[in-house]
């Protein structure tokens, strides 16, 4: 089993997160007016290399496109969607959401992480005046761990135990829904923890939703990949060296092998594209012309190299064609 160190270093990746998206703020990558409330200290960071700005762009602008879709289907459809967000960290979405033009399309978003990460992430909200008005009532539950809205739910979580311990627990019907179209993020989580309790994680929401009968169950996997290589095993060592492991990526070797998580436990339809890929291909001219402005980059190998150890991978669980065309399948 993991030891406690193992586990705080795992944690600690979520302080990279943050700090990552609150530099490619700084540098005007992106647009986020509620990190710097949940990273420490803010107005003190320093800005992170233009090569871990340009990834986070990528990253952030890859799946905010794959979410805004989900979101635009449900208004289409004239039916919420419920969101949930495992391994959640200090991500914004539910705020950015929130306050945005799909605000209409949420019923719920609910937040899955560490208790260590929960409370704290429950702190900050309640200290800050721009991260709680839009919550509305708040209520804070399971001792200070975990904190509960009219629409968003922040709840402690090991990933790693079996679901029916743990998700059964803690998403009962009052919080989720087994009739709403629900998309599951896990945005550089399942690489830290076994494929076995990645897979009984997706395996247990495949069952709540009846493999898509009761409602369409969509997914999006953003995750290191093709570690085997040597810029890969570079990649490892870097890890090993601050005491993190990461299990999840044994499987997954090359491009091709990703969707096999999601089609592995029942989803109908899945793809998986590299960063590189993305930036070359999906990110617009206009976006790309404007970013290519804000620093300069001196290592366009390095982060290539880098974009193409980076995946996102999407899956659709529904069993009908109508809905698999109409949910992006
Ligand atoms: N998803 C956020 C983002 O992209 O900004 C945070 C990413 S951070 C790299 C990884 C997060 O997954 C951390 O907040 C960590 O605590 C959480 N995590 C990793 N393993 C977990 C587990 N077994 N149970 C719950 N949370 C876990």
């Amino acid at each position: 089993p993991p030891t406690q160190d193992a586990d705080s270093a795992i944690r600690l990746t979520d302080s990279d997160a943050a700090l990552a998206r609150l530099s490619a703020v700084r540098k005007k990558y992106l647009e986020d007016p509620f990190i710097p409330f949940l990273v420490p200290r803010a107005a003190f960071q320093t800005p992170r290399p233009p090569l871990i700005n340009i990834g986070t762009f990528v990253r952030a602008t890859a799946i905010d496109d794959l979410v805004f879709q989900w979101l635009q289907t449900s208004l289409n459809q004239g039916i919420r969607s419920q969101i949930i967000s495992l391994g959640a960290g200090s991500d914004t979405r539910f705020w950015r959401i929130a306050t945005g033009p799909y605000k209409d399309a949420l019923e719920t978003y609910i937040e899955l992480d560490f208790p260590d990460i929960t409370s704290k992430k429950a702190m900050a909200i309640r200290k800050s005046k721009d991260l709680s008005a839009i919550l509305g009532e708040v209520n804070v539950s399971l001792g200070g761990t975990g904190l509960t809205s009219t629409n968003y739910h922040l709840l402690p979580v090991d990933l790693r135990l079996p679901p029916e311990a743990t998700l059964a627990n803690h998403l009962s019907s009052a919080i989720l829904s087994s009739t709403l179209p629900t998309l599951l993020l896990f945005e550089c989580v399942l690489v830290y923890m076994s494929p076995e309790a990645s897979s009984a994680i997706l395996q247990w929401f495949v069952e709540f939703f009846s493999g898509g009968e009761t409602a369409p169950l969509g997914s999006i996997v953003y995750e290191m990949f093709g570690l085997q290589d040597a810029f890969g095993r570079v990649m490892v060592e870097n890890l090993k060296a601050r005491n993190v492991s990461l299990p999840g990526a044994a499987p997954y070797s090359d491009i091709h092998s990703l969707p096999t998580r999601f089609t592995n436990v029942g989803f109908t339809a899945a793809h998986a594209l590299t960063l590189k890929e993305i930036r070359k291909s999906y990110i617009s001219a206009t976006e790309l012309e404007r970013i290519a402005h804000l620093e300069l980059v001196d290592e366009v190998e390095e982060l290539e190299l880098v974009l193409n150890h980076y995946a996102i991978t999407w899956g659709l669980c529904a069993p009908t064609e109508a809905l698999r065309t109409a949910w992006g399948g």
